[in-house]
């Protein structure tokens, strides 16, 4: 299985600013090796000293595909999980300074702490769905997918434009505002609606 990322697709603030939506959305990877799941704890690597936490929601590809059209896109993923697009900041802004990629800021090991997945059929709506992060019990993040600039189904046909997808890879979609950095001994959990998807430690 492979994970595939959006860059930033939540922007409300682009939105009352009036600016135009980008044409094309932003991919980065993670290797399977990032993946933490059954809420086990996250250790902070020694080469960062500014990991931050962005909350997002996830995609299960159900079957594979390739330059799939808008009209099928919503028969390729079949449940939604929750879960975290750690990011070492002070890594990828130096990678950014230098126009350098973000694979070690972003795919670093235990950078994709994931839930366990829900089929869609069990959402009334996944153009409405409210997920939220909470750090120690304070609200940090909360968004809805109805602020995607891109919906579940338009980068399932972006990417599958260019990288064959498979069944069990996933998407992360993209993370709303409220980003920050996370400490060894935070406590970190994550909803849909009101259901806890994910809680673990920072260690
Ligand atoms: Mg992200």
């Amino acid at each position: 299985m492979k994970i595939i990322a959006i860059g930033r697709n939540y922007a409300a603030h682009i939105e009352e600013l009036n600016n135009e939506k980008p044409d094309e959305p932003v991919i980065f990877t993670k290797p399977d090796t990032a993946i933490l799941k059954n809420n086990a704890p996250f250790y902070y690597p020694d080469f960062s000293t500014d990991i931050h936490h962005e909350v997002e929601i996830l995609l299960r590809v159900c079957k594979e595909g390739k330059s799939i059209s808008p009209k099928f896109a919503h028969k390729y993923y079949d449940a939604i999980g929750l879960g975290i697009d750690f990011t070492a900041r002070d890594l990828q802004s130096k990678a950014k300074e230098k126009r350098l990629p973000w694979a070690l800021a972003k795919g670093f090991n235990g950078s994709a702490p994931i839930s366990e997945f829900v089929p869609i059929e069990e959402f009334k709506d996944l153009k409405d769905l409210n997920f939220s992060l909470k750090v120690n019990d304070d609200v940090k993040q909360q968004g809805n997918t109805k602020l995607m600039l891109f919906s579940f189904d338009e980068i399932i046909v972006y990417i599958s434009k260019f990288i064959t997808l498979k069944q069990g890879d996933i998407i992360f979609t993209g993370t709303p505002e409220g980003v920050g950095p996370v400490q060894i001994g935070d406590m970190l959990e994550g909803f849909i609606e009101d259901k806890s998807f994910f809680k673990f430690d920072v260690k």
